[in-house]
């Protein structure tokens, strides 16, 4: 049995707290490693090496900050196989998907190349009288990341690429459910320069995370998972007085306008649908047609669509167009939702319960489903799924279709398809959702912009990625400076007001 360690201080140490969680391979539900879980000890260590190795760390130059992401840059292309297939062989999903989700972390990367030009302050000379004012932007110290299973790749990269371009030491706690990428991922930014202790990966699981709540040397905290637990990490660490930004759960709705090219939805709403066996924030698992007879339309050329999808292994390439879901009771959990459907009264286009994969059948896979006719009360609507299921909700207007992604107490992502630009415009300024599409399914910004949703989607100011993650990981310093020859008139007792 594989025994994954711990990535401290530049090396593989072994956990020693006695405690492991089994690490699946959900193509064919083998357990294929032991990760550790970390004592409130072991982390204690971790964050005292990160503290110790911040100091010189922050004080190097942004420059030479950014030269070490560039190489990390370099290395994350030359390794690309190897980090997808680690990375498919523990989330499941397809080899080209894991690319991508190597990629969107990879460009965060390269985003803080940038570090030089993000950590300028400001300068106003002769702002009174023989004095300058100016800011900078300084590192906060030892910070940290807590991530979930689904992009076990992009998310950490979201989070340590500007925290340490930045100048500050990280302490990544990635998901248990598959740990391996998070360590290669430590281990090609030593390889590109960093200095040891700077990123260190620590696994484990709600002792881990509490300990990295409560440490009194953790200065900021970057999560993403479900919106329950983002709830509770931004009120702990927050009421233990640190930065924390988290970002939860979602329920994406695509809005179909009459007008929109149905051919195009069709395709926007399959891939953004089941694309990662719906296994992604971002996906669309509400589609909002507007109008009778756009939701016959739109229902009639789906289903052929959706019971088309492929479902299979990694190993199988190109055939498989989604793959299984993370662990067998993720697929309890979804398949009991599906049943729920049923029982609410939703009608169940394609079922794509009890799917056996001929080759792979203790794999954790279940095949697309599409229900029609889900309306706002449905638990099937109110949760997110997870899951390869999309849900057809039938708007009679415009204005009910927007009501529901407003009423709903999720904000991360939105979608609108139409040829008509007023509408559009009227439904981008107006909609409560933190990114939004027009004609695009999934708007996940690119690194130079920032993403975060609204609502319960997520707690705490600012957003990953983009200016944001910079300022999120500083903290700005105000110098009011006047020299010797300035200082004539002697003592002043009055607040200072400009002259
Ligand atoms: P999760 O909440 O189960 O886990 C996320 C992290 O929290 C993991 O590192 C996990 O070890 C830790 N954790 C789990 N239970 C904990 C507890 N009781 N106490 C302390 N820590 C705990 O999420 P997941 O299943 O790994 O990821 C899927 C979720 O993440 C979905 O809800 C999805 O929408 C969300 N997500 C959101 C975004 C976003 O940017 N909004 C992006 C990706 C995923």
């Amino acid at each position: 049995m594989n025994e994954i360690t711990h990535f401290i201080n530049g090396e593989h140490v072994k956990g020693t707290s006695g405690r492991f969680a089994d690490v699946l391979n959900p193509a064919t539900g083998d357990v294929q490693a032991k990760v550790p879980l970390a004592s409130k000890d072991e982390l204690a260590k971790a964050i005292e090496i990160a503290k110790e190795a911040q100091i010189a760390w922050g004080n190097t130059n942004a420059q030479r900050r950014g030269r070490v992401m560039m190489k990390f840059v370099e290395l994350l292309h030359r390794d690309m196989d190897k980090l997808a297939e680690a990375l498919s062989r523990e989330h499941g999903k397809t080899l080209p998907d894991a690319k991508g989700d190597v990629v969107r972390g990879l460009e965060v990367a390269e985003f803080s190349i940038g570090a030089p030009h993000f950590m300028k302050g400001e300068y106003s000379a002769a702002a009174s009288t023989g004095i300058d004012i100016y800011s900078m932007r300084q590192p906060l110290g030892v910070v940290a990341g807590i991530t979930p299973f689904n992009f076990p790749a992009m998310i950490p990269m979201w989070k340590f690429c500007p925290a340490i371009a930045a100048g500050n030491a990280f302490i990544l706690k990635p998901s248990e459910r598959d740990p391996s990428v998070p360590n290669m991922l430590a281990e090609l930014m030593i390889e590109a320069g960093l200095p040891k202790g700077v990123l260190n990966v620590v696994h484990g699981d709600k002792e881990a995370v509490d300990g990295i709540l409560d440490h009194e040397d953790i200065q900021a905290i970057g999560f993403v998972g479900s919106t329950p637990i983002a709830e509770y990490i931004y009120s702990r660490g927050s009421a233990n007085g640190k930065r924390v930004q988290c970002f939860g759960g979602a329920k994406n709705h695509m809005i179909i306008m009459p007008d929109a090219d149905i051919e195009q939805a069709v395709d926007a709403l399959v891939g953004a649908g089941y694309g990662a066996a719906g296994e992604r924030c971002m996906a669309i698992s509400v589609a909002v047609p507007v109008g009778k007879e756009t939701a016959d339309k739109l229902v009639a050329a789906l289903k052929p669509r959706v019971e088309a999808l492929r479902v299979g292994p990694y190993t199988e390439g190109d055939n498989v167009d989604f793959g299984p879901l993370v662990t067998g009771d993720a697929l309890k959990r979804v398949t009991g939702l599906v049943d729920k459907g049923v029982e609410e009264g939703a009608d169940l286009v394609v079922d794509g319960r009890g799917f056996k994969h001929s080759t792979n059948p203790d794999g954790f896979f279940i095949g697309p489903c599409l229900f029609d006719n889900v309306t706002e009360g449905m638990d099937i609507y109110k949760e997110e799924i997870f899951g390869p299921v999309l849900s057809v909700m039938r708007a009679e207007t415009y204005e009910d279709a927007v009501g529901y992604a407003m009423r709903h107490e999720y904000g991360n992502g939105v979608a609108i398809f139409t040829r008509d630009g007023d509408t559009a415009r009227d439904f981008t300024h107006r909609i409560n959702v933190g990114m939004v599409g027009v004609n695009v399914p999934i708007p996940v910004p690119l690194a130079y912009y920032t993403f975060g949703g609204w609502k319960r989607s997520g707690f705490g100011d600012l957003n990953q990625h983009g200016p944001d993650a910079f300022r999120f990981y500083t903290r700005t310093k105000t110098v009011t400076s006047r020299w010797p020859s300035g200082v004539k008139e002697g003592a002043s007792f009055t607040i200072p007001v400009m002259e």
